[in-house]
């Protein structure tokens, strides 16, 4: 009793005191008081498999980030006006992960403020405004990266398109215009790209930019169809525009097979956008361009940033990509997000609201559906099925412009045993649930 008067305080101050358009995860909340790896604990002593939360990368309060950041911060932590061995040793080490022509670093404090320099770059660059992005994307929230994303735009309370922004197909295989069975649908989704700046091309203009995920998170988990990029690339790149990947959500090893994102497609971007994992939860996000682009930026205005780069900052981000080299996290990413894609391919073959399983590494997504032909989504099923979920132990959400994909993207240390127990707990609520008869309908 006296927790649920806990609770109920905490509930009511937050209403009060925090802005209210913030939403709190599950119906019965959750109060998380610890967290150690992929494993979060709450008040009551339960233990939670996180199985969502990619920014605690390396894990949470993984010991080694924890040390070096505590030795920093005890030590200094200043702004970036004097010079500093970590701020050069870790771009060195951040660049080393790239391809050789992204070679400047910008440090932000946030995937949204990284997003909103990209763009700012790209029309210092090009002289131009326009920016075409995939529809259901979302890039941040601030003003800049809110018009680049048409899950905020387009959404409640939402603005409508601006513009100076064009929206380009969401290329997804399972329920877009060209699927799995369309050999070619990687060309044909970029295409609609083409459309765009054709149509700018009548209008005297030219995009200064395209900008996507390399696996789109927001627009539901999909992986990029085969050669989408290459063919997208190409257009952007014949019209004078820059091509930006935001890896906030999918980089540093997540999908398993490559260390970023990008490098599934065979493309080198002109700028790829780096948060989330970057810090294993500190606040810390990057831009990272060529130096074409980086000196036209240089035109005499001073790009100062106070907290961006700091000494604590980049300590820590040193500390997160040692751990990620030194713990072979990326090989451990292939290794069990194969294995957990089999498990839930198999439910799949047993449960038919599972319509598809898809993703790279430990970057995965489950498309729960009522109706094989019409694809209905399976939602408001999926909300319960994730309640149930956490009631067994296991933090889940849910993403998708329909709501109905089921998303896993754990920390990296995510092991055969948590994927097992997943894939159990997942086949358990789904038999309880009883969806394969009745609402769900098999054809
Ligand atoms: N880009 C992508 C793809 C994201 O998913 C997000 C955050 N969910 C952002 C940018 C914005 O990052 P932040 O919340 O750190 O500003």
């Amino acid at each position: 009793i006296k927790q649920d008067d806990d609770y109920a305080t905490l509930l009511k101050e937050r209403k009060e005191l925090i802005g209210r358009n913030l939403s709190i995860s599950y119906k019965k909340k959750l109060k998380i008081i610890k967290g150690a790896f992929q494993y979060l604990y709450d008040d009551k002593g339960r233990t939670y498999i996180d199985c969502v939360n990619n920014v605690s990368h390396v894990g949470h309060c993984h010991p080694t980030v924890v040390k070096a950041m505590q030795q920093q911060i005890a030590t200094l932590n200043t702004n970036t006006r004097y010079l500093n061995d970590n701020l050069t040793n870790y771009a060195k080490m951040l660049c080393a992960t790239l391809p050789p022509s992204l070679n400047v670093c910008f440090f932000t404090n946030s995937g949204s403020e990284a997003n909103d320099l990209a763009i700012r770059m790209s029309r210092h660059f090009t002289k131009q405004k326009d920016v075409i992005v995939l529809d259901h994307a979302y890039h941040g929230t601030s003003t800049v990266a809110m018009e680049l994303s048409p899950y905020k735009f387009d959404g409640k309370g939402g603005f409508g398109q601006p513009p100076h922004i064009h929206k380009a197909q969401n290329p997804d295989l399972y329920r877009g215009e060209y699927r799995y069975e369309d050999k070619d649908a990687g060309a044909q989704y970029a295409k609609s790209v083409q459309q765009l700046i054709e149509k700018l091309e009548k209008e005297d203009k030219a995009p200064a930019a395209f900008i996507c995920e390399t696996l789109l998170g927001v627009g539901g988990q999909i992986p990029l169809p085969e050669n989408y990029l290459e063919e997208v690339y190409k257009y952007v790149r014949s019209a004078g525009g820059v091509c930006i990947a935001d890896e906030v959500q999918v980089g540093f090893g997540r999908v398993g097979e490559k260390f970023w994102g990008f490098e599934l497609q065979n493309v080198v971007p002109d700028m790829v956008v780096l948060g989330k994992p970057i810090g294993n939860g500190h606040p810390l996000a990057a831009v990272v361009t060529t130096t074409e682009i980086a000196e036209a930026f240089n035109n005499g205005m001073e790009y100062f940033n106070t907290f961006g780069g700091n000494p604590v900052s980049m300590t820590t981000g040193i500390a997160v990509l040692t751990t990620i080299q030194s713990e072979e996290m990326q090989q451990h990413a292939l290794e069990t997000g194969n294995y957990l894609m089999a498990g839930l391919s198999s439910l799949k073959e047993k449960h038919p609201i599972i319509g598809d399983v898809r993703g790279y590494g430990l970057f995965v997504g489950a498309e729960l559906i009522r109706n094989k032909e019409t694809l209905e989504p399976a939602v408001p099923e999926i909300d319960e099925i994730v309640e149930k979920m956490k009631e067994r132990g296991f933090l889940l959400s849910t993403d998708g412009p329909l709501y109905n994909v089921l998303k896993i993207k754990p920390p990296m240390v995510f092991n055969h045993d948590n994927a097992d127990a997943l894939v159990r707990n997942l086949d358990e609520v789904l038999v309880e649930m009883n969806l394969n008869e009745g609402k769900n309908q098999e054809c």
